[in-house]
């Protein structure tokens, strides 16, 4: 499938980050911004809000292109699980989609492959869009185990997920040595990771998961995000840092409304 076929997306994650009052100040001038551009964007912009401010900027951003979702989620429908959020819940604040199994989340919370899967597998059957990231360590890396690191983090998300369900799921490989570091992948780099991510779904899922967009992230940055967007694999970008000002994160969306001129 060509690029221009599969959606393309910006997306920002706020991470603990912002007040409400912070977040709906962002967004505000975020949409003014967009109302600047001299045609609309086909390229979709998503913004992963803390809890806090979820259902306040779901509203807010109602009748705008704004696509607002969380961070995280359990994978129960309800229970005794003091401190968690489930998917139901995430919606009824206003979330379309939510981020799973980012590096943050397995290093820091320990959740294991297993337990992203099923929490994917809840957020699909409750029409939650799940972004699901992926990426390898720098030893990893190193160790010349990417391919494997990347294939069974995505059989493990995947199992038991249909094609027809899978279309729905967005992915993102977020290298975690690129996470907040400065340093993000060469775009050679990223775009072989999404090549094989690409090839991966197909065998696993089939011709339906041509359609799943593949976002890079990991250091993104205004100079740079035009170079992951012009490679073949590469349908968007999940911006961390560069998404907590509106400047910096407009400028990553304009790069892209550019691309889509030339
Ligand atoms: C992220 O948190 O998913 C991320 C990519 O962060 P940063 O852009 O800051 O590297």
């Amino acid at each position: 499938m060509a690029l221009e076929e599969r959606r393309k997306i910006v997306a920002g994650n706020w991470k603990m980050h912002k007040s409400i009052g912070e977040a709906l100040s962002f967004v505000k001038d975020l949409i003014d911004s967009l109302s600047g551009l001299p045609r609309p964007s086909a390229v979709e912009v998503f913004l992963s809000v803390p809890f806090t401010a979820l259902h306040a900027v779901a509203c807010y951003t109602a009748t705008s292109s704004l696509v607002i979702g969380a961070q995280n989620m359990h994978d129960a429908t309800e229970g005794a699980y003091t401190g968690e959020i489930s998917a139901a819940q995430l919606i009824d604040a206003g979330a379309s989609f939510v981020l799973l199994g980012h590096s943050e989340r397995r290093a820091q919370f320990f959740e294991d492959p297993a337990f992203i899967g099923r929490k994917l597998r809840r957020a699909l059957s409750k029409g939650l869009q799940p972004i699901l990231c992926i990426g390898e360590s720098l030893e990893e890396r190193e160790a010349g185990r990417i391919e494997q690191v990347l294939a069974s983090q995505l059989i493990a998300a995947l199992e038991g997920v249909d094609a027809v369900s899978a279309s729905k799921i967005i992915l993102a490989y977020e290298p975690v040595w690129a996470i907040g570091t400065g340093r993000s992948a060469t775009p050679k780099q990223a775009e072989e990771a999404h090549a094989f991510c690409r090839s991966t779904l197909v065998g696993l899922l089939g011709v339906a998961a041509q359609v799943i967009p593949i976002l890079y992230g990991g250091s993104v940055r205004f100079d740079n995000a035009l170079q992951f967007l012009s490679q073949p694999n590469i349908d968007g970008v999940l911006v961390g840092g560069a998404a907590l000002e509106v400047e910096t994160f407009f400028q990553i969306i304009s790069s892209y409304w550019e691309y889509e001129l030339l």
